[in-house]
């Protein structure tokens, strides 16, 4: 145990001089107390589960995976709420059981372990959730926490960490929708309306003008023009030659002194006369009537009176 401890104090010695490096920049820092060779890095790869995240609330578990382990028997991991990328939140964190039960501490997490472990897998595991609005582009960076390692014979271990990013995946534009559309009449031009996606707001598509419809139906007259049947409104121009009503002006009978006429045709509505009527002859020869029966029958009367009168007259003159 002796041993053991003295080790932990070298791993925390060690931790000070800050040995480990990124991946870009593998231990180029202050030397180790025994080196070895670059082929003997440990290496921990942060792995998360997925490359992209669409939305706030995703989650993304990050598996912190050992690989190539040259043999650790202590080993010290900086807690993963100091490497919790800028946006997200760190919801749930575990032990893999890789080496053993870990000792977890407000900085760290001790692994301790009898003898050298050469095992390789998940060390750790942690659970983050996607805290703000993401749009396309939007990185995260998960690191590995600052790992301290040292082997039995208390040579630091020297451990290459290895980042990962996922980000806001590109939008497929899978759901869209038309906005801005205007039905085209024959009173305005329309639009066909513009695509927006609606799962990332970008504008996909530009709309195209639809253009005006001409005014159709209804029958221009002579003094109306048409009206649409769409919009209900007058267009074009009236037609002078469509005069829907006509009458009869001017009818005058004929006499035997004057002459009739049989009337023009005249629109009722703009009053054109539409054609013009014909004289109606005299009458020549008017038809015998009562009043003459008796102008001849007076006439007859008084002509018998006449002569019974001469008669008188010639009866008084033969008694003188
Ligand atoms: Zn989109
Ligand atoms: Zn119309
Ligand atoms: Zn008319």
């Amino acid at each position: 145990m002796k041993k053991i401890f003295a080790i932990i104090l070298s791993v925390m010695m060690v931790a000070s001089l800050a040995i480990i490096a990124s991946a870009e920049t593998p231990l180029t820092a202050t030397a180790p107390a025994t080196t070895v060779a670059s082929a003997d890095f440990t290496t921990i790869t942060a792995t998360p589960d997925k490359t992209s995240v669409s939305a706030k609330g995703d989650k993304i578990v990050v598996n912190y995976v050992v690989s190539n382990n040259a043999g650790i028997m202590v080993l010290t991991m900086g807690r993963i709420s100091t490497v919790v990328p800028t946006g997200l939140t760190l919801v749930d964190e575990k032990d893999g059981g890789l080496f053993g039960a870990p000792t977890t501490g407000a900085n760290n997490v001790l692994y301790l372990m009898d003898a050298d472990s050469k095992a390789n897998g998940i060390l750790y595991t942690a659970t983050f959730e996607v805290a703000v609005d993401v749009k396309e582009g939007d990185t995260f960076t998960f690191s590995v926490p600052t790992i301290v390692a040292a082997n039995y014979n208390e040579q630091a271990v020297q451990v290459n960490c290895v980042n990962a990013t996922v980000s806001k995946a590109a939008c497929t534009h899978a759901n869209t929708e038309v906005r801005g559309k205007v039905n085209a009449s024959c009173t305005q031009s329309g639009y066909t309306g513009d695509t927006y996606c609606k799962d990332c707001g970008k504008k996909i598509a530009e709309g195209t003008v639809i253009g005006q419809f001409l005014h159709t139906g209804g029958t221009a007259t002579c003094t109306k023009k048409a009206v649409c049947t769409l919009c209900k409104q007058e267009y074009g121009n009236v037609n002078a030659d469509n005069h829907p009503g006509t009458k009869v002006v001017n009818v005058k009978a004929a006499t035997s002194t004057t002459e009739g006429y049989t009337g023009d045709t005249v629109c009722t509505d703009c009053g054109k006369t539409l054609k013009k009527g014909e004289a109606i002859a005299k009458i020549i020869n008017p038809p015998t009537n009562d009043n003459s029966i008796v102008t001849i029958a007076v006439i007859a009367v008084l002509g018998i009176a006449a002569i019974a009168g001469a008669a008188v007259v010639y009866n008084k003159r033969r008694e003188f």
